[in-house]
């Protein structure tokens, strides 16, 4: 008797109906007797076959890019718990791998890191002065504590890194901090900065009232000398170029070699 090919395929099908159970047990058992060969044959498997799989992988992915984005954002969000568990589980577990890891691809990538860094913040600023105004409102006492401490723990490195950023960039460390001064006082300044800068150069980087190099005293650049100081002009009040002084940061801050100096003195202005 002459089987059509249906009537194959249909007794094959009933017979795994029938067998069923008993089929998937065996396979069970061959999977449990021989599960680490398999997992090495898969491994090899995947091994030999990797440059293929991660091509075809990637095609497929980019053929079924909004697909998968939907599905991964389905399961993310109905497994939620267990992922966030299952990451910071691993996260604890390699922790040194991860810091290690991070710290080399940063300074492999360091350049674009910074310019995509910049990038977002020059598309963002608003929302993120609003954002950090906001944070700092809700955590004020902790971030000062926070502060407080890391400054004490790291003194020695911060007062090296101001030093290095002094002397890299000494005019914007002394603009900055004149402007910052100005503002705070609300004064006003009737020289141009071409003015200053002549000033500053007819003293040949030597601070006049100690005869240091600016450079070698804290911060490190000239500074500006005001008479009368800043802390006792009324509100509004209008330095000429004849007001200010190119000093030392020690100096001006009247810490210097002088032990708090009489101001002005040899410029022979005010006694
Ligand atoms: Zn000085």
């Amino acid at each position: 008797m002459v089987q059509t090919k249906e009537e194959k395929a249909a007794y094959k099908r009933k017979w795994y109906q029938d067998n069923r159970e008993g089929i998937l047990a065996k396979r069970r058992n061959f999977y449990q007797e021989h599960k680490k060969e398999i997992a090495a044959y898969k491994r090899k498997w995947y091994q030999d076959n990797k440059g293929e799989i991660l091509i075809s992988v990637r095609k497929y992915y980019q053929c079924h890019k909004e697909e998968k984005a939907a599905s991964d954002k389905k399961y993310a969000q109905k497994h939620k718990e267990e992922i966030a568990a299952r990451n910071k589980n691993h996260r604890e577990l390699h922790k040194e791998e991860i810091k290690v890891k991070k710290k080399k691809h940063y300074q492999e990538y360091k350049d674009e890191i910074l310019a995509k860094r910049r990038e977002f913040y020059q598309g963002n600023k608003n929302a993120i002065t609003i954002r950090h105004k906001k944070y700092y409102k809700g955590h004020r006492e902790e971030i000062i504590v926070q502060q407080r401490g890391y400054r004490r723990d790291h003194k020695d490195e911060i007062v090296a890194q101001q030093k290095k950023y002094h002397r890299n960039y000494p005019e914007i460390a002394r603009i900055s901090g004149h402007k910052r001064r100005l503002k705070k006082q609300q004064l006003k300044q009737l020289y141009t900065s071409k003015e200053w800068d002549d000033k500053v150069d007819a003293t040949n980087g030597i601070c006049p009232q100690c005869s240091r190099r600016y450079e070698d005293v804290r911060p490190f650049c000239v500074t500006v000398d005001h008479c009368p100081s800043v802390n006792i002009v009324p509100v509004g009040f209008c330095y000429t170029i004849n007001d200010v002084f190119p000093r030392c940061g020690s100096c001006n801050s009247a810490n210097g070699v002088y032990g708090g100096y009489t101001r002005l003195d040899n410029f022979g202005v005010m006694k």
